[in-house]
């Protein structure tokens, strides 16, 4: 990104499924080229914001914003057009090598047509060549690029994880959401995918909003922290003030 993202304004934003308040008046904002944590216990919510956040679940109240744009209502390709990538909390992909799966997060960038590529004219070749260069670059800012032609079905857990990551940056987003990126990982993927998380933030400039459990990542790498409980924000401030806040203490030791 060259230039500071808009901040991600959410509003007053409640989901009712049925019988079920998902989220009640959820607002929060992430600061431009921040790191902002979305945590609470399983249930909370998290990944239901997400899915109002990239257009999967349409909200019953409230607003989205990108600075200026109105995302509120938006289908999904048209929030990762604006610049909104995302990551799912239980997908790993086991298709295709590494390159495959990030070529795959160029597509939606791609001004050639499909019937272009397949024709094989000579901009559709050119935009090829740069959407290859671009893949190995997320690749390397990634510590995917040892694997850039390895199946992934053949890389670690791990690695695997990594690459959706490395996908949802292929858009080359001006907004990140994470969920959950380092679930399931040891101790050492969880420091690999931590510092891959802090140099992409640095490097490219992006705003990324992280749902995780690990606390110890989100007091690491967070500047804001919102606590979701019963999808209802209880608590909101930086790392040292969550972690002192006695509500938030409640919720997750049910003290
Ligand atoms: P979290 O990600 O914080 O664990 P979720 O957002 O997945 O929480 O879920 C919040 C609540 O909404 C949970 O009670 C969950 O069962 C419910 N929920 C999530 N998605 C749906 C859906 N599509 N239909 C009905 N209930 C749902
Ligand atoms: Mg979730």
């Amino acid at each position: 990104g060259s230039s500071a993202p808009p901040a991600l304004d959410v509003r007053g934003v409640t989901v009712r499924f049925a019988g079920l308040t998902a989220l009640d008046g959820v607002s929060l904002t992430v600061a431009p080229g921040s790191v902002h944590a979305l945590i609470g216990p399983n249930g909370a919510g998290k990944s239901t914001c997400f899915n109002v956040l990239s257009g999967l679940c349409r909200p019953t109240a409230g607003t989205v914003r990108l600075g200026d744009a109105e995302l509120t209502r938006l289908a999904p390709h048209r929030i990762a057009a604006l610049g909104v990538a995302r990551t799912f909390q239980n997908i790993v992909t086991t298709e295709g090598t590494v390159a495959d799966n990030l070529m795959l997060g160029r597509h939606a960038l791609s001004r050639a047509g499909f019937t272009a590529g397949a024709l094989r004219l000579p901009r559709a070749v050119r935009e090829q060549r740069a959407h290859l260069a671009a893949a190995r670059e997320i690749a390397e800012l990634t510590g995917l690029a040892p694997h850039f032609d390895t199946p992934v079905a053949l890389l670690s857990y791990g690695d695997r994880k990594r690459v959706e990551l490395a996908r949802a940056l292929c858009l080359e987003p001006r907004v990140l959401l994470l969920d959950e990126p380092v679930a399931g990982m040891n101790a050492a993927e969880r420091a690999r995918t931590a510092e891959v998380v802090g140099d992409v933030r640095a490097r490219l400039g992006l705003s990324v909003l992280l749902v995780e459990h690990d606390m110890g990542l989100v007091m690491r790498l967070a500047d804001q922290v919102t606590v979701l409980d019963f999808g209802r924000v209880i608590a909101h401030g930086t790392p040292d003030e969550i972690r002192r806040d006695p509500e938030v203490l409640r919720a997750y030791l049910g003290t």
